[in-house]
C-alpha cells in the first residue's frame, strides 16, 4: 500500500515537473517572438527629490503587451528570461529605448537629469557591457551622464575583483551606477566600500514599514547614514504614504520613488496634467 502512495506520488510529481518545464519552454518561444514582433514595452516611473518634491529623474521598466493577456509585469518573465538568456538581449532593448526616450525629452526642453535602467546579473558578467553601452549611447545620441544603470548586489558580489573593474569601465564613460534593491541581497560591506557605485536603492521592503515599524526605521536609518558616509547618494523606493516621506526627508533620504509620486507609465503620460499633488504640497 505504501509503495503504490510513493509511487502515485511520483507520477504526480514528475507531470507537475513536465507542465512546469513545458510551460518554461513555451515562455521562452513567445519572449522570443514578443522581441522580435515589438511586443515590449518600456513604461517610466518618476523619481523625486523629497526635498524640493521635484519629479528629478525617471527609472525605465519593462513590460510585455502581450496580443491575449494584455500587458504582463517583469516579474512573471524576467526570471524566465534569465534562464534562458534573453535577458541580455532585453536589458539591451529596454537600455536603447530609454536612451532615445531620454535624448527626446531632453530635446523637448524637460529638465531630467537621468534615466536609470536595470541591467540584469547575467549581462552585467557576461564581458564588455561598457563597450555595448558605448555604442547605445553613440547611437542615441544621449550624454552618459543622462544614464543611470542599476545593479544588483547579486551582480557585485560574486565576483568582486572583475565587478570592480566592469563598473570603473562603465563608470570612465561617464555613466552614473546605483545598487538596486539595496539590503535584500548579501552585500559584504568589504566589498561595497571597494565598488566604484554612486547610489544605493533601498528595496521598498524596507520602506513598507516605515515609520511605525522599529526595524524597518533601525535599517532605513543605518542606510541612509552608510550611503552619505561613503559619499553615496541614496533612493527609497515603493513610497506609498506622506508618512514615510515625512520619515525619509527627516533622516535626509534625498531621493524617492513610488505609487505616492506616480506608477510607471508610458513615456507619452509622463508630462501630461498636473504634477502629482504630494509633490505640490512638499515644494510649498
Ligand atoms: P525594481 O528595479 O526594484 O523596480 C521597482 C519595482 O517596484 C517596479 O516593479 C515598480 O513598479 C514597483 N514599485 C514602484 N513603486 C511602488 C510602490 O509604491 N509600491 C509597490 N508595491 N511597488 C512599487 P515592476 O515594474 O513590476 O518591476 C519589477 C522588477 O523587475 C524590477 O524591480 C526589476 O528588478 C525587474 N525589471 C523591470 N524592468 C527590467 C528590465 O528592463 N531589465 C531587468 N533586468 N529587470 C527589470
Ligand atoms: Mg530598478
Ligand atoms: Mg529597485
Ligand atoms: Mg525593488
Amino acid at each position: 500500500k505504501a509503495k503504490s502512495d510513493g509511487r502515485a506520488t511520483y507520477a504526480f510529481y514528475s507531470q507537475e515537473l513536465t507542465t512546469y518545464a513545458r510551460q518554461r519552454i513555451e515562455l521562452t518561444t513567445a519572449l522570443r517572438q514578443a522581441l522580435e514582433h515589438g511586443e515590449l514595452r518600456v513604461h517610466y516611473q518618476p523619481i523625486h527629490n523629497l526635498k524640493s518634491g521635484q519629479m528629478v529623474s525617471v527609472e525605465a521598466l519593462v513590460r510585455w503587451q502581450h496580443p491575449e493577456r494584455g500587458l504582463v509585469p517583469p516579474g512573471e518573465f524576467i526570471s524566465v528570461a534569465e534562464e534562458n538568456g534573453l535577458i541580455g538581449a532585453i536589458d539591451l532593448w529596454v537600455l536603447e529605448q530609454a536612451c532615445r526616450q531620454m535624448r527626446s525629452w531632453l530635446e523637448a526642453g524637460h529638465t531630467l537629469e537621468f534615466v536609470a535602467v536595470n541591467i540584469s546579473t547575467r549581462l552585467f558578467s557576461r564581458g564588455r557591457l561598457d563597450l555595448q553601452v558605448a555604442e547605445i549611447l553613440a547611437r542615441t545620441g544621449l550624454d552618459a551622464r543622462h544614464l543611470e544603470l542599476e545593479i544588483t548586489e547579486s551582480a557585485v558580489m560574486d565576483d568582486p575583483d572583475s565587478a570592480r573593474r566592469q563598473l570603473q569601465r562603465l563608470r570612465d564613460l561617464g555613466v552614473r551606477l546605483a545598487i538596486d534593491d539595496f539590503g535584500t541581497g548579501h552585500s559584504s560591506l568589504q566589498r561595497l566600500k571597494s565598488m566604484p557605485v554612486d547610489k544605493l536603492k533601498i528595496d521598498r521592503g524596507f520602506v513598507a514599514g516605515l515609520p511605525a515599524d522599529g526595524k524597518d526605521v533601525a535599517i532605513a536609518r543605518s542606510v541612509i547614514v552608510l550611503a552619505h558616509s561613503l559619499g553615496l547618494s541614496v533612493l527609497a523606493e515603493g513610497i506609498e504614504q506622506p508618512e514615510q516621506v515625512d520619515f525619509l526627508r527627516r533622516n535626509h533620504c534625498q531621493l524617492g520613488q513610488g505609487y505616492l509620486f506616480g506608477r510607471p507609465q508610458p513615456a507619452e503620460k509622463l508630462f501630461l496634467g498636473p504634477a502629482p499633488f504630494y509633490a505640490k504640497a512638499l515644494a510649498s
